[in-house]
């Protein structure tokens, strides 16, 4: 069962791909044109919707019976991260105060249990949309405002906002560019995109080929490099677009503003 047949590149429209690899009963197709690689065939969309919230309730469940030593493993992680002043959701933040002033309004796709929610709304006006109602109820509990649905279908209205964070969530989605778009729909006026995703370019992957841990079909749908992100966001109508990438990480960062043509949030704030 799958959503989409395996037709030309959705980012370049080129009909020239190559296997990398096949893993788990699934192709790693990347285009030859543009760079931009996903799994083959994709599988349907209930059944990821599944696989998310099971995984992730999966996972609390198995942290509350962990024994004493692994709590104290995963204390110190929590405390080193915290010191070392890099928990998930802080690198965005620091950014995000450096271009945006407090209470903007700040929508965080794909929130999952509230991590990146937890920190922002200490500064910024936050909203979470999730997919999985079991991971929106979790990240309520923070006491913020999280929707339930797709974000490319839920009914937003006229609402906009001055920034939004996709954190490790663009790798999971089959069709990433028309995601992209709808960002740009949603954010107002110079506003800003915040990403986080698997790097397909990073020497990790080169080295470790078909073993490499960002390879997780039916898991991680499609895979961008810094240049294959690069010209997605400027085909979805973005600019300014900073992308942050070390050899070593097995993921990137990428800063971009709505394309309005118009002074922008970001350069006021500056
Ligand atoms: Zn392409």
């Amino acid at each position: 069962m799958t959503d989409t047949p395996n037709t030309a590149c959705e980012l370049c429209g080129s009909a020239h791909k190559r296997t990398l690899h096949r893993i788990g009963g699934y192709d790693i197709q990347q285009c030859e044109a543009c760079g931009f690689a996903h799994i083959h065939p994709f599988p349907a969309r209930a059944a990821r919707a599944a696989f998310y919230a099971g995984s992730e309730v999966a996972a609390r469940k198995e942290k509350k019976k962990r024994g004493p030593l692994k709590r104290v493993a995963a204390f110190a992680r929590h405390w080193l991260r915290r010191v070392s002043g890099r928990t998930k959701g802080t690198v965005f933040l620091r950014e995000l105060t450096r271009r945006l002033p407090a209470g903007s309004h700040v929508l965080d796709i794909g929130c999952g249990t509230g991590a990146f929610l937890a920190t922002a709304r200490t500064r910024y006006q936050c909203t979470g949309i999730e997919i999985s109602e079991d991971l929106a109820a979790l990240a309520r509990e923070l006491g913020v405002e999280v929707l339930v649905g797709d974000f490319c279908e839920y009914p937003f209205g006229e609402r906009r906002f001055d920034a939004i964070a996709m954190v490790s969530l663009l790798e999971h989605l089959h069709q990433p560019l028309a995601a992209l778009r709808q960002c740009r729909a949603l954010l107002a006026n110079g506003g800003l995109l915040l990403l986080k995703t698997v790097n397909h370019g990073g020497l990790n992957r080169r080295v470790m080929g078909a073993n490499w841990s960002g390879y997780r079909p039916p898991d991680h749908l499609v895979y961008f490099d810094p240049a294959s992100l690069t010209r997605a966001l400027e085909t979805a109508g973005f600019r300014n677009i900073k992308i942050r990438a070390s050899l070593l990480n097995d993921s990137f960062y990428c800063y971009a503003e709505r394309d309005d043509g118009s002074q922008s949030v970001a350069g006021m704030a500056a």
